[in-house]
């Protein structure tokens, strides 16, 4: 067996072992939602304080408002009764390493874990690739701030969100834990 699905796995057992927390009620308990980046270092239920049935955690690279994290806020509010957002980003984001086109050619060499040093990202060339990298938007960040304001700012401004949810920008500090407003975000993010 897998070493880590073996960890996993016993990790589970343990968790069931002493879990009382069957009962809960699907809708989040504290009614609110946080989108932000799947970074390891980010634990969400701890650096904003989460039980099993707070909240939701909407997350994928760079905590972005794509298409699917906005389906899941709108899911959260029209279905769940979500009442208050916050789009979170942080500090030494790996989605600030590289460009769309840095990500579209490093696929096109090969499909293999490509390496970063000094100069930047580097494929083994060990192909083959694809150029299906080509047809995705890989919203890659180039200021942390202003891809929170970017983004807080696209889901104030999406039809299917209703104007009345106020829509928190934060940026999580991974050296110190912090999690520091980006009052712009915030202003954007105001009901309106
Ligand atoms: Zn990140």
């Amino acid at each position: 067996m897998s070493q880590v699905l073996d960890e996993v796995l016993a990790a589970n057992a343990a968790y069931a072992q002493t879990f009382d927390k069957g009962d809960l009620p699907m809708p989040p308990g504290r009614r609110f939602a946080i989108l932000t980046c799947m970074d390891a270092r980010l634990d969400p239920a701890k650096y904003a304080g989460l039980s099993e049935g707070d909240a939701h955690v909407i997350r994928n690279a760079g905590g972005r408002a794509s298409d699917d994290a906005i389906r899941s806020l709108v899911i959260s509010y029209k279905l769940l009764g979500t009442r208050e957002w916050f789009v979170i980003h942080h500090t030494n984001c790996g989605m600030e390493t590289f460009t769309d086109e840095v990500m579209r050619g490093l696929l096109a060499g090969s499909l293999k874990t490509s390496s970063i040093d000094a100069s930047g990202w580097h494929d083994s060339g060990d192909g083959p690739g694809s150029a299906e990298g080509n047809y995705i938007d890989w919203l890659t960040i180039s200021d942390n701030a202003k891809s929170v304001v970017e983004d807080v700012t696209r889901i104030r401004r999406h039809p299917l969100v209703p104007k009345d949810i106020p829509i928190y920008g934060y940026i999580y500090d991974v050296k110190s834990g912090d999690l520091v407003e980006v009052p712009q975000a915030t202003e954007a993010g105001r009901p309106g």
